[in-house]
């Protein structure tokens, strides 16, 4: 090729580079990040050689990521609480989670450890986006949760449901619920979902296994975000993929969808929150107030 055929053919591969951007008019990236069975864990326990987790290190992660990824959405499958009634404890983790600015929170068994009054006076005083579609308190004058919240992003409309697993209360000593089983609330659920939204999630707190069957059963699902056990895994089906994260922060996941026109394609990783990220100052104090104020360790 001579020097004026190689100068063509740059100017053809420089329009045809420009042509397939126009086409491509939808492209755009989403930085999803997910926790889930937070477990209330506060701190590291510097329990291991290579302790791994614990809020404090979680939250300046978190906004080192921010800093990255001013747009990233956060998001987590539920189990935020401790298993066992803390109040202390349990009432400054929902401080955090305040913090970190979630854009939607599955409701765990765990987040009853306290009783729902407890749980309702929290979310309404540090207003947490929690949401659940098929848990309903027997009494009538329980507040209900949402089932459902929308977000935008650039061009694209995301749409996030949450839904419990119903097996995930049988060992739990909580007041008398009913939980409506899940393939038969999700139809209802989705009825309500707008046309206009681009990209649909769920976090649903139940197991892995049952999360990949139901995102069979509604390929209107792209994303199903699960929690409950406490182990880390990923499933990509043919156009949608099922995650889950460990426990007690030790990773944070991050799901990078990288949106062409109606196409998805998703590269998922975890993030070990190590000693590489230093403990929230702030966080890390009011920590240490608590443990002064009730003379006992968390
Ligand atoms: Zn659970």
């Amino acid at each position: 090729m001579d020097v004026f055929s190689t100068k063509k053919f740059l100017i053809a591969a420089i329009i045809i580079s420009f042509l397939s951007l126009i086409a491509d008019g939808n492209t755009q990236d989403l930085f999803v990040v997910y926790t889930g069975n937070l477990n209330g864990y506060l701190e590291p326990c510097n329990c291991q050689q290579a302790y791994l987790g614990g809020m404090t290190r979680l939250i300046t992660a978190v906004d080192s990521l921010r800093r990255e990824h001013p747009d990233l959405i956060l998001l987590d499958s539920g189990d935020f609480f401790k298993s066992y009634p803390l109040p202390a404890g349990n009432w400054l983790m929902m401080e955090m989670m305040a913090y970190l600015d979630y854009e939607a929170i599955a409701l765990g068994e765990q987040e009853l450890v306290e009783g729902s009054k407890f749980l309702i006076r929290a979310l309404n005083n540090f207003s947490l986006p929690v949401l659940n579609g098929n848990l309903r308190f027997n009494s009538n004058d329980e507040q209900q949760f949402t089932a459902s919240t929308f977000i935008q992003r650039g061009d694209f409309q995301i749409g996030i449901v949450s839904l419990v697993d119903s097996a995930s209360f049988k060992f739990s000593a909580v007041e008398r619920l009913t939980v409506i089983p899940e393939q038969i609330i999700l139809s209802e659920v989705l009825k309500k979902i707008p046309p206009t939204v681009d990209l649909l999630f769920l976090l649903y707190h139940g197991t892995f296994e049952k999360a990949v069957v139901l995102a069979e059963k509604f390929p209107e699902i792209d994303v199903i975000i699960a929690g409950h056990a406490q182990i880390m895994t990923a499933s990509n089906l043919r156009d949608q993929i099922v995650v889950q994260n460990g426990f007690d922060g030790e990773y944070l996941g991050i799901l990078e969808i990288d949106i062409q026109d109606s196409d998805y394609v998703f590269t998922n990783s975890a993030l070990p929150i190590d000693e590489k990220f230093s403990e929230h100052l702030y966080f890390k104090n009011r920590i240490r107030q608590i443990v002064s104020d009730n003379n006992r360790k968390y």
